[in-house]
């Protein structure tokens, strides 16, 4: 019997006629059922949280702080259930979908912090100026595949902070984790604040187009932000979009390959390469190409690639087939055009799974689509480079422009070389660190406004500047 989930609308769970599967990549088994929400739904969730928003926006920050802590505290109680759920779906291994559970937990309390304080513009005898933020309104919360619960919570926490109420959609792929949490949650926030409601790509339009929603906060690919960004302009509702990157990975003829192969692997193929930020193109220099190669190929044949659910699995499957096909398609091309391979290369797609053998492509040149294209998988292009002048220009050719990295044993030359990388974050010696404290948006086509710190919180709300003229006293 697969297991029906819920949507959480107004409070209280509910369901509609119509169902959708959702498939563990790993099995290709339909592992549970979620409602597949049209515009009714839609207008009822959004009903409920205009109506909530009228006394959210008004509770204490200090009653708001303790209700992200209560699903905070939710999913940490809940971990190891909701973990091994994450995985059946998403296809992560058991450590990889642990540290997602307790990252969104850890990274909402961490959240719940933050203030935006009234700043003073201007108190002198004449005039008393102030600016205070307030919330936008109703927020629709679009989510991808590929960190389902951590992209969920990191926009309900800081609309929640702000002010704002939420229409949270999950990724039609990846709903089952997100509506066991909003089953856990439901009576720990008051009716409204929170909904969560399930649906195919078309739920999505819906929502851009919702003439009582106030804002988007969307993570997923290009494609769908711009589209997204050109319904918003209809009403011109307030967006963030966190869009699709292509990385570069800069490693320096200074750095070590014995300490920086390993950390180079992961950066390139952890959660199967599914990550906007994951290391998509590494530059390496010609100096120590050859020795640094062999070493991630050495490290690469250690690693099991299998069902996330399996002890000793270190990479999963694709989450999903379409996206299985792409990067088939990726390796395809690269087989076609008569790149080298160093390792992998090799899928069966009449297999059980969405499984790809890593791969790892020796120096093709910038043009080959695995390069110039977002691969997202787990498939690793090496490319050997002179000059930093070189390196620097090769990794900012792209309309992407999410994160970086590079790699060296002079810290305050990686700095100068991440000074010159077009992309909002550039990590120096380490990978896939993001602090809640600090903004993470895309430069470039890679979005549009920033999430986390108080810069991500602002984009909840909008600017108010109250002007009071003071009356001289009289003489
Ligand atoms: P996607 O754009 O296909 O889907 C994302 C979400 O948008 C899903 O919930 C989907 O149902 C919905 N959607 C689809 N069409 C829509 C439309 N026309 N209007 C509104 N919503 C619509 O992306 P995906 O394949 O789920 O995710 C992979 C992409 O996400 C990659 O490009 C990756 O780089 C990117 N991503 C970016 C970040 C970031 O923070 N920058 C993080 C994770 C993933």
């Amino acid at each position: 019997m697969v297991t029906q989930y819920k949507n959480l609308i107004g409070g209280k769970m509910v369901t509609t006629d119509r169902m959708l599967d959702v498939v563990n990549p790993a099995t290709e088994q339909v592992i549970g059922q979620v409602p597949a929400c049209g515009k009714a739904e839609l207008d009822e969730a959004v009903a409920a949280a205009r109506a909530a928003f009228k006394t959210w926006k008004n509770t204490p920050i200090e009653e708001r702080r303790a209700a992200i802590m209560a699903i905070s505290g939710a999913i940490k109680e809940n971990a190891e259930e909701l973990y091994r759920l994450l995985t059946s779906e998403q296809g992560k291994p058991h450590d990889q979908a642990k540290g997602e559970i307790y990252g969104a937990a850890g990274m909402s309390a961490a959240q719940s912090t933050l203030s935006l304080d009234d700043e003073i513009n201007e108190d002198s005898d004449t005039r008393l100026s102030r600016t205070r933020r307030v919330p936008v309104g109703v927020v629709a919360g679009i989510v991808p595949w590929n960190f389902p619960v951590m992209m969920a919570v990191q926009k309900i926490a800081p609309a929640m902070l702000s002010g704002c109420t939420i229409v949270l959609k999950p990724s039609p792929f990846t709903p089952l984790t997100t509506l066991r949490i909003a089953e856990l949650i439901a009576d720990k926030v008051p009716a409204g604040v929170v909904n969560i409601i399930t649906g195919e790509d078309d739920l999505g339009p819906l929502m851009t187009s919702h003439p009582d929603i106030d804002k988007i906060t969307f993570t997923g690919s290009t494609a769908t932000g711009k589209k997204i960004m050109e319904g918003a302009s209809a009403d011109l509702k307030r967006i963030t979009l966190e869009l699709g990157g292509n990385d570069a990975s800069i490693v320096l003829p200074d750095a070590d390959p014995k300490k920086v192969a390993e950390q180079l692997f992961w950066s390139s193929f952890s959660n199967a390469g599914q990550i906007c930020v994951a290391a998509k193109r590494v530059y390496i220099h010609e100096d120590i190409y050859d020795e640094l190669s062999a070493a991630i190929v050495e490290y690469a044949k250690t690693v099991t690639v299998g069902d996330g659910a399996q002890q000793g699995t270190g990479v999963g499957p694709i989450q999903n087939k379409k996206q299985y096909e792409r990067v088939l398609e990726l390796i395809e091309d690269a087989k076609d055009n008569g790149y080298k391979f160093l390792l992998g290369g090799n899928a069966d797609p009449s297999g059980t799974g969405y499984f790809v053998p890593l791969t790892i492509i020796d120096n093709p040149p910038e043009d080959a689509r695995i390069v110039a294209e977002e691969q997202f998988g787990p498939v690793m292009p090496l490319m050997k480079f002179s000059t930093e002048e070189e390196v620097i220009a090769r990794a900012n050719a792209s309309e992407y422009g999410l994160a970086g990295a590079v790699w060296t044993g002079n810290p305050d030359n990686g700095v100068k070389i991440a000074e010159q990388l077009e992309t909002g974050t550039v990590w120096v010696n380490e990978y896939l660190h993001l602090s809640p404290f600090a903004p993470f948006g895309g430069h470039k086509q890679s979005g549009f406004g920033a999430e986390y710190g108080k810069e991500g919180l602002k984009e909840f709300t909008y600017s108010q500047v109250i002007t009071v003229k003071k009356e001289k006293a009289p003489a």
